[in-house]
């Protein structure tokens, strides 16, 4: 019997549990699944940020902490986390982002704002230029990155995209590494943020790299709010070299009432919810890694703790 600790807040585990079960039962695993496992007994810890394990120093036995999250950046710098970590690859966390990235990015390009007409508003007719005029900049080429980057790329957009490492994804300009950033921000009328939170990411998006953005330029983050400078973006939307921004992540969420970023007209606000993990796929994901650990294969998806994604 292999027993697994679910560790998450605790209306995770009604949306998990049958999920999870199914997965297992179908991955021909013989599983103790629960809330509720004393630590020495744990072998696997499924893992969600605001669940009630903190320390994981007692998990003496556990093989790996399975993160239920893309973003590892609350639990990556834990120093009692000695178990190998894996993050959340799900075919469904994926679609969910390709289709808020794209709703967001059509947005911008047809001006959908300026042409929702209303009673008593003037019929003025402005055409938007075609998909493949409009220069889309995607920063993290990652699994997200890329769905997007591809599914931009498939509606004509002229798409380039950012990473640490080189890439090679059809239909889209790949760059990478510090030379490569000014490239991608250079070409993009509309910047989608897909990187993960880490030292080196740290307000990527500051005065400096934003003055790299064609003015007028759109911004679209459902990275991480640690992303961007605050302080930097708020300038350059009040000059007007950023056009817009639509913002997902936050420094602190849920956003403090009194940040200035409510009260802008050229900012839209969304709450942390432009993708989700799916549990019915993400389920099959968990039950892989358990099998891969107890096959002693090697797990998918380990995060490299150094790298801090
Ligand atoms: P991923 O597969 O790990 O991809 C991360 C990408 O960022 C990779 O292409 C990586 O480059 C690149 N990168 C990392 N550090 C870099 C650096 N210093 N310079 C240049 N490129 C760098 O992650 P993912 O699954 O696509 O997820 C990305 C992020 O989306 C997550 O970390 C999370 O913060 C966010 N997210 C948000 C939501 C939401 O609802 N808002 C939902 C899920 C995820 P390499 O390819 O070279 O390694």
């Amino acid at each position: 019997m292999i027993n697994v600790l679910f560790s998450a807040r605790p209306e995770r585990w009604e949306t998990y549990e049958a999920p999870l079960r199914a997965a297992f039962a179908q991955a021909g695993l013989d599983i103790n699944l629960s809330t509720d496992v004393p630590p020495a007994e744990v072998d696997y810890i499924i893992y969600a940020p605001n669940g009630p394990v903190a320390d994981f120093a007692p998990f003496t036995r556990a093989k790996g902490v399975l993160s239920l999250w893309a973003g590892v950046e609350k639990i990556v710098g834990n120093t009692s986390l000695t178990q190998p970590l894996t993050r959340m690859v799900d075919e469904g966390l994926a679609e969910g982002m390709v289709e808020w990235v794209a709703g967001h990015v059509l947005r911008y390009h047809l001006d959908m704002d300026r042409d929702i007409c209303r009673r008593n508003t003037a019929w003025q007719v402005h055409i938007p230029p075609l998909a493949r005029d409009r220069r889309i900049g995607v920063l993290g080429m990652g699994e997200l990155g890329t769905a997007c980057a591809r599914a931009l790329a498939g509606l004509n957009f002229d798409v380039a995209g950012w990473s640490r490492s080189p890439k090679s994804v059809a239909g889209v300009t790949c760059h990478h590494g510090d030379d490569g950033l000014e490239a991608v921000l250079a070409h993009s009328d509309i910047l989608v943020l897909l990187l993960p939170a880490t030292p080196a990411t740290e307000s990527i998006l500051n005065a400096h790299s934003l003055a790299m953005l064609p003015t007028g330029a759109r911004i679209v983050n459902p990275g991480r709010g640690e992303l961007i400078d605050d302080d930097a973006l708020l300038d350059a939307l009040n000059t007007g070299h950023i056009a817009h921004a639509t913002l997902d992540v936050f420094r602190i969420e849920p956003l403090p009432d009194d940040h200035p970023y409510w009260a802008h007209s050229n900012v839209t606000v969304t709450p942390h919810i432009a993708s989700e993990t799916r549990p019915g796929t993400a389920a099959k994901v968990i039950a892989e890694n358990i099998r891969r650990g107890e096959a002693g294969e090697p797990f998918l998806y380990l995060v490299d703790r150094k790298a801090g994604y």
